[in-house]
């Protein structure tokens, strides 16, 4: 199998690849560097990042904090018209920043990345779309009285990234916190942080310096700080819940808000009317298969109804061994690989518990299928049955390893379903509309879609119930509530 190399490898090996505060290029205070390797080839050191500590920090929200008053007073137009630039520049920049993603991830290029850097610059051109959006009301205060509200920015916000989906989740936080009137230091992930770093270059032309800030760094020391800055209005995680409870606790004990987008453990059920060759593609789509199952929306319980069970499971397994697994960078590839050794081992670590469970039974073991001559972390799908009680059903494994559950009744599955301590996303399918929005109704989740299972719809209010995060994003309500605060003003009028 022949792997394409990334392109600045070809010509100039690693590069390092500096931070951007004040608008300028910088490395860290005391320059130290974090190695950055390739999933696909791990041999390879794609580049390296500064490793951001305290000082790094306090110089980016310094910068933000510099830059808040002038970014804040402008008309919103004059803001719009700079986040439909930036809109444009990352549709020009596009492939660049998707082939950038698919070596900096193991995401592939044709299914993960390029799709994705779409979505990044619908995101800045629907924010800078709903910039004039950010208004107040009047009350009807009678004569003598003015009485009104404005929303105002939060401030300086600190942003904080997971390595997944890097360039789709900065482009649900950027631009919203930009639109609102707000400056931000937004913190990479250490394992795909180069195509946030490019993205960094692409909005300084058309930003005032300090009001973007990306700094890199390690979670329990970049993060850490920056979470913890007195100087930060308004924390926006996406991570992990167990950090996300951390990160909470940090933003508490100052009172400052977080938004946090969180993990997820989504189910996806089938009514038996439901059952079509669209179904069975759109359950493997849920599943994000071709994300490696390294998204918090990936549909990883499937619950079929015991009479299609059968059925839909086989039809389920006969479209995964279709998945074409490989390097990121080949355009027949559908599925990468995972990010790293540790997610690796944490991947086959469950694999091995689900084999040696009692009572469960391994119906697709993809490991066969993998091309030879991969060196990256790559891991086959695997779909195991078992019950829902069972940890693999119960704990976010991110990566592609999904549970089948038989059910019967409506209110077992629907139980069965809420019986989890998050709630972000669930797929229902089914044709008889009425059972379906009453499941709809009845699901304890931020996001369900019925008989469909794309991702994320730009102006959509995105966000999690339970320990899957609090608070929305994607969608003009979000922007409003995660970055903006309400002043209200009474004023007496002399008659
Ligand atoms: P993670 O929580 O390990 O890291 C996320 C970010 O937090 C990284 O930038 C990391 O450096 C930083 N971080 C780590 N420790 C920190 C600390 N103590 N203080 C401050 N920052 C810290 O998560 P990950 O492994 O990068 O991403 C995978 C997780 O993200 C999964 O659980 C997934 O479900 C979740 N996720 C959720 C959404 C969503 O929208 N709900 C989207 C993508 C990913």
């Amino acid at each position: 199998m022949t792997i394409v190399q990334p392109p600045w490898i070809e010509t100039s090996g690693a590069r390092d690849w500096p931070m951007h505060v004040a608008g300028l290029p910088v490395g860290a205070a005391d320059e130290q560097w974090i190695k950055v390797y390739s999933p696909s080839q791990p041999e390879i050191l794609l580049a390296r990042i500064p490793r951001g500590g305290a000082v790094d920090v306090d110089r980016a929200v310094t910068a933000a904090r510099q830059a808040f008053p002038a970014w804040r007073a402008l008309h919103f137009a004059e803001r719009q018209r700079r986040l439909l630039a930036i809109a444009d520049s990352v549709e020009e920049h596009k492939e660049e920043l998707a082939r950038l993603t698919a070596v900096d991830t193991g995401n592939a290029l044709r299914t993960q990345a390029r799709p994705e850097c779409q979505v990044l610059a619908d995101l800045f051109r629907y924010f800078g779309g709903v910039a004039g959006e950010v208004k107040g009301v009047v009350l009807p205060s009678g004569e003598g009285q003015l009485q009104y509200s404005v929303r105002q920015p939060l401030g300086i916000v600190g942003a904080i990234l997971p390595w997944n989906s890097p360039l789709m989740i900065a482009g649900m936080k950027i631009p919203a916190a930009l639109a609102a009137g707000n400056t931000l230091v937004v913190k990479a992930a250490e394992d795909a942080p180069l195509a946030v770093l490019r993205l960094a270059e692409l909005c300084a032309p058309f930003l005032p310096d300090g009001v973007l800030n990306v700094i890199t760094g390690l979670g329990d020391e970049c993060g850490a700080h920056l979470v913890r800055h007195p100087g930060v209005d308004k924390v926006s995680f996406t991570g992990s819940t167990a950090v996300g409870l951390d990160v909470s606790r940090a933003a508490a004990a100052r009172m400052v808000p977080a938004s946090l987008e969180l993990g997820g453990k989504n189910p996806n059920i089938v009514w038996p009317d439901a059952v079509s060759e669209a179904t069975i593609e759109g359950i493997v789509t849920a599943m994000r298969f071709t994300r490696q199952g390294q998204s918090c929306t990936a549909g990883s319980r499937l619950f079929l109804h015991r009479s299609i069970y059968d059925e839909v499971l086989e039809g389920v397994v006969r479209k995964v061994k279709q998945l074409r697994i490989g390097d990121p960078l080949d355009e027949a590839t559908d599925m990468g690989c995972l990010i790293n050794a540790k997610q690796h081992q944490r991947v086959s670590s469950y694999i091995r518990e689900g084999r040696s469970t009692p009572g469960t039974s391994l119906v697709y073991d993809g490991a066969e299928t993998l091309p030879t001559g991969l060196g990256g972390f790559y891991h086959a799908p695997t779909i195991f049955s078992g019950n829902n009680t069972w940890r693999l059903a119960r704990e976010e494994i991110f990566g592609p390893v999904m549970v089948v559950v038989p059910w019967e009744e409506d209110e077992e599955v629907l139980a069965m379903a809420n019986d989890s301590n998050y709630g972000l996303a669930a797929y229902l399918w089914c044709e008889n509309i009425d059972r379906a929005l009453g499941a709809a109704s009845r699901i304890e989740a931020g996001w369900v879609q019925i008989n469909q299972s794309g991702g994320q719809v730009v102006g959509q209010s995105y966000g999690g119930f339970k320990q899957s995060g609090l608070g929305r994003e994607v969608s003009l309500e979000g922007m409003l509530e995660g970055f903006t605060q309400i002043k209200q003003v009474n004023i007496r009028i002399s008659r």
